[in-house]
């Protein structure tokens, strides 16, 4: 059965776009009422919300640009987002190291002073200077570090949440799933949707959130086919991992001689990630990739700084992404804002299009929350801003040892490392693909460093996770510890079990 259209019921929002500001406008408009569906061309964060530095922050460097707004809303939303999230986000404090003919330190302190004082901090500590020792990880050279506080997040994991919070508001999320087309027929959008089989099916409905990050300008020209072409800056950012370069918990800033920054920050545990470059970008955002400069760009601010060297044998994975961001005529890829524009048109017996540009992780609640507003104003929908304050699925504890404690209690059989990951991946969400169980064994095949049936089968029902690339990558890092042979033995699990489990191709409206 394939290439049907099906015309189906219609719906209030059709959100284009599975990174994080789609799920999060998703969620955010399911739990105000309104009837969404969010389409997913790949899989859930399989774009720009993956490929992050993974930082919750105001961003200090902002400030040099003169930011405060966009930073000030970023700092209030880290402990906002610590609280909804406690399983997969927690703060990290990071140093700056001191280069007098970089920054001077005048400049840090004031920049420091607006960071700790521009929003309401109650979790995280304040800036501090500090001495380094013998200790430090850093070239001897380096005696004096600022050090301050952000947040750290996994990113796609972030995603996956929001959008398991709005499937459970009554959302249809559709992955693997493009918008190929949006038609204005008075006031409402016929809109097809292209399922990965080839199959279509139309909906009918009153607002089209663009959410599509770095696609926003072709959803715009080419599916929309709006007569008002718009241009976007498609900025590209790399980070590489590495075996772990210190062993203590904290990450750096770098800063570098062409005034741009890198940061090296702890990662799962045996890792490090190091990142990011900043170049604009013109190609397909699906192709985007490392190239050996921006690899030997990092290596150099690295080894600039840190006492073990790093050459490019020492690099264990890469990943590349493309910022979405607004297009300010000359400025240079790295001066470009971070913050966003949400431009809504319609209403009125006009069909609706609400437009998303540019953003970050750390203002994806802000955004939606706002997005919203604006959707529920032309709906004419009196809803309230509901975000701020509820968990996200498997937020639901007050912290992290206390629930790992509780965990290891009631499941004595997992290993120390298990009931860590599962803690800060899951939450309380591991013990829907952990109840019953009463031994490793009753878990199932064990594909490799920890993943266990259970909680693949879980992944794929649960999490809309297809295939391996989503399990080992997005959905868990594990990718960084699978042997090939191993992934393959998952590859053909999950092949071997495609009749039973589609978690994609879901009929529109159930
Ligand atoms: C290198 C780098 C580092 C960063 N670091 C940080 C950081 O540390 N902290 C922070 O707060 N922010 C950071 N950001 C910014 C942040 O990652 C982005 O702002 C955010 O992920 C953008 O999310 P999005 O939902 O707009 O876009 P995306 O995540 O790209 O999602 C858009 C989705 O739309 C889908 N799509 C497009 N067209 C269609 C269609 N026609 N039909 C269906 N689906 C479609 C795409 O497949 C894609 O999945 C970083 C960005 C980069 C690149």
């Amino acid at each position: 059965m394939s290439n049907q259209t099906t015309i189906t019921e219609s719906v209030d929002v059709v959100v284009v776009g599975g990174g994080i500001n789609g799920v999060g406008i998703a969620a955010d408009a399911a739990g105000r009422g309104l009837s969404v569906l969010l389409c997913e061309q790949g899989d859930l964060a399989g774009a720009t919300s993956s490929r992050s530095s993974k930082l919750i922050h105001g961003g200090l460097r902002y400030l040099e640009h003169y930011e405060f707004k966009l930073v000030r809303d970023a700092l209030a939303e880290r402990e906002i987002l610590l609280t909804k999230a406690p399983h997969i986000m927690w703060p990290l404090r990071f140093r700056l190291p001191h280069q007098k003919h970089l920054r001077p330190a005048w400049m840090i302190r004031i920049g420091l002073f607006l960071y700790d004082n521009l929003a309401k901090r109650e979790m995280l500590p304040g800036s501090r200077r500090v001495q380094t020792d013998s200790s430090s990880p850093l070239n001897a050279s380096i005696s004096t570090c600022f050090e301050y506080s952000d947040g750290w997040v996994d990113d796609a994991r972030l995603v996956v949440l929001n959008a398991l919070q709005a499937q459970h508001l009554g959302a249809t999320i559709l992955t693997h799933t493009r918008c190929t087309t949006a038609q204005k027929q008075g006031d409402h959008w016929l809109v097809t949707l292209q399922q990965a089989n080839g199959d279509t099916v139309t909906v009918r409905t009153k607002a089209i959130v663009n959410a599509a990050g770095p696609w926003a300008a072709q959803f715009i020209n080419d599916v929309v086919q709006s007569p008002k072409k718009k241009s976007m800056r498609l900025v590209k950012g790399s980070h590489i991992i590495v075996n772990r370069m210190y062993d203590s918990g904290e990450a750096y800033i770098l800063q570098n001689k062409d005034g741009r920054i890198v940061f090296a920050i702890p990662y799962e545990d045996d890792f490090t990630l190091v990142g990011t470059t900043d170049e604009d970008y013109q190609g397909d955002p699906a192709e985007v990739s490392i190239s050996e400069a921006e690899i030997a760009y990092i290596l150099t601010i690295a080894n600039d700084y840190f006492k073990r060297p790093l050459s490019r044998e020492d690099v264990v994975h890469h990943y590349s992404g493309v910022r979405p961001l607004l297009d300010e005529g000359n400025a240079s890829a790295q001066e470009l804002s971070r913050d966003y524009q949400i431009k809504i048109s319609g209403g009125k017996g006009d069909a609706i299009m609400l437009n998303v540009f540019g953003g970050k992780i750390t203002t994806y609640r802000k955004l939606a929350e706002q997005a919203v507003d604006e959707l529920c104003d032309t709906l004419k929908i009196s809803a309230k801003a509901w975000t701020k304050t509820a968990p996200l699925p498997g937020g639901d504890f007050s912290d992290k040892e206390t629930y790992a404690v509780h965990l290891h209690a009631k499941y004595p059989f997992l290993t120390p490392t298990l009931v860590r990951r599962y803690v800060r991946s899951y939450g309380t969400l591991c013990e829907r693909f952990l109840y019953g169980s009463s031994s490793l064994n009753d878990l199932g095949t064990h594909f490799g460093a920890g993943l266990y049936q259970a909680e693949v089968d879980y992944l794929v029902h649960s999490e809309w996770a297809g295939d391996s690339e989503a399990i080992l990558w997005r959905r868990s890092k594990l990718g960084l510890r699978l042997s090939a042979e191993q992934v393959h033995g998952l590859d053909e699990y999950l092949v071997s079990q495609r009749a039973s489990i589609c978690p994609t191709q879901y009929a529109v409206g159930h």
